[in-house]
């Protein structure tokens, strides 16, 4: 356990901070209902965006200033049950700042739930009033709550524009994932300026979060106009260099695409269709193997079988539910006997089972698998596509020499 030590980074945590969180929190219960619209939302979402962050900094500085004091001071009685007490009413506010901050397609199920959520935070705030109390009686006492400061702090990241949420130099943790995070950014700089300029050049803020994991696992998503990054679900730098460009390929699908480009994606990947013969499936799995082994097996001899076979779980690809359900040996052959279709539509060029979700999700895919592993990382099906929709955006060598064959080959009028 860390000692209390004060230092410029500190200052006592007094009611009057939570109070300004419990003030914030009031005014935006009161606009709850006058959410009408997904456009509402947008500009609720872009409305709460400095409280949110105020919130994430402060619920952590008050955790970690409350653990010090109860270490450091036998004066605090019941500090751990207090503090297990903070945890569980600030809980509402944390969900709440993720709930009302996700894609912005996800409108619909916060509509549907909004009633729950304005509760929950209704009750947070009650409870936050509780806790003000609370640390008023401790000043009484001559107690006094130190904490670190962690309200954001504005910085330049590998030449990036960013944010720091909840990042405490005194955490080791912390210190470690902003170097993971540095080292993440360059590398991503130096691929992405060759392979696509234009991607560094319009890139967007960063808002890096050091305050919790990623609540999606992912180290990085696309919000409120920032890229947002959890450096503590950094991993390896190729896969970060892969999660950064996915993201910032929905912002380049969203933003600036045009309409045309963006319909001429969807057409593409919608036509590359082909049947699967579930009787030829059958024929190549071997009796009494199981699904995983036959898999790994695939995966290396045949891998875009193997991508189709993933994409049959996805939910826009039309594969009866039984079999969704229920992938097995036995529950394909009880469908064709029982008269089911055995052909069914996957994608022709699969790139990754994740990118078979959607179009959306298709350009991200391919996109990003590009630019972080390289060209040859992408079927040349799908490296013709991303010349179309983006021409002349794309420096990597093997699109060149790409495009000049199909410059040859094309017929012009
Ligand atoms: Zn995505």
């Amino acid at each position: 356990m860390k000692s209390r030590k004060t230092s410029a980074l500190t200052s006592p945590f007094d009611a009057q901070r939570i109070e300004e969180i419990r003030k914030g929190a009031e005014l935006i219960v009161s606009n709850w209902d006058k959410i009408k619209s997904e456009k509402d939302f947008e500009t609720f979402k872009e409305g709460i965006r400095p409280w949110r962050n105020k919130v994430r900094g402060e619920y952590q500085a008050l955790m970690r200033g409350l653990t010090n004091a109860a270490t450091d001071s036998d004066k605090v009685k019941n500090v751990d049950r207090t503090l297990d007490s903070w945890r569980k009413k600030a809980k509402p506010f944390f969900d709440v700042t993720q709930n009302v901050d996700p894609y912005p397609s996800v409108w619909d199920s916060w509509d549907k739930s909004r009633a729950t959520w304005r509760d929950k935070l209704q009750a947070a705030i009650d409870g936050l009033s509780g806790v003000a109390k609370w640390l008023k009686s401790l000043a009484k006492k001559g107690i006094v709550v130190e904490l670190a400061d962690t309200t954001p702090r504005n910085m330049e990241l590998s030449g990036f524009p960013a944010q720091l949420v909840g990042f405490d130099p005194k955490d080791e943790e912390h210190v470690e994932a902003l170097k993971k995070l540095k080292r993440g950014l360059k590398v991503f700089e130096d691929k992405t300026s060759k392979a696509m300029p234009a991607m560094v050049e319009k890139m967007v803020p960063i808002q890096a979060y050091f305050d919790e994991k990623s609540p999606l696992g992912s180290a990085g998503r696309l919000g409120d106009g920032t890229i947002k990054i959890w450096p503590l679900n950094i991993g390896k730098v190729d896969t970060f260099v892969h999660t950064i460009v996915h993201e910032l390929a929905h912002h380049w699908g969203l933003e600036l695409l045009s309409q045309k480009a963006r319909g001429r994606w969807v057409e593409l990947t919608k036509e590359d269709v082909k049947d699967l013969d579930l009787r030829e499936v059958l024929k190549s799995w071997p009796e009494n193997q199981p699904m995983h082994e036959w898999e790994q097996k695939i995966k290396k001899d045949d891998p875009a079988l193997y991508l189709q076979l993933q994409s049959i779980f996805y939910e826009h690809v039309k594969v009866p539910q039984e079999l969704k359900d229920n992938w097995t040996r036995e529950s394909i052959e009880k469908y064709l006997e029982g008269g089911g279709d055995p052909k069914i539509s996957v994608p022709a060029t699969p790139t990754t089972p994740y990118g078979a979700t959607n179009p959306n999700e298709g350009f991200a895919e391919a996109l990003a698998l590009l630019i972080a592993y390289g060209p040859r990382a992408v079927d040349p099906t799908i490296r013709g596509w991303l010349e179309q929709v983006l021409p002349g955006e794309l420096k990597t060598a093997l699109i060149r020499s790409l495009v000049k064959i199909a410059e040859e080959l094309i017929d012009r009028p």
